[in-house]
């Protein structure tokens, strides 16, 4: 199959094809939901990890990069550095 073909299927089909994906994300919605609802339940301990930030701070780790543009997190790296030399 070439791709020429492919845009053109897609183009001639773009309704049905639309039609297909809505009604496929209607039937999987609850499916795709309880997947979600399982990932994050097996991996609540990862998502909500915390591990200590180089300025003392215990962070969570998916929002270690969202800290450290904080001013808290700022001033104290700030602080340490003074405070080794
Ligand atoms: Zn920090």
């Amino acid at each position: 199959m070439n791709k020429e073909y492919d845009k053109e299927y897609y183009k001639s089909n773009k309704p049905k094809i639309q039609e297909q994906n809505k009604k496929y994300r209607e039937t999987n919605r609850e499916k795709m939901n309880e997947k979600e609802k399982n990932y994050r339940e097996s991996n609540r301990e990862k998502i909500n990890a915390k591990l200590k930030c180089e300025c003392g701070c215990e962070v969570m780790k998916r929002h270690l990069k969202k800290h450290q543009a904080t001013k808290k997190h700022l001033d104290k790296v700030k602080n340490i550095d003074s405070s080794v030399q």
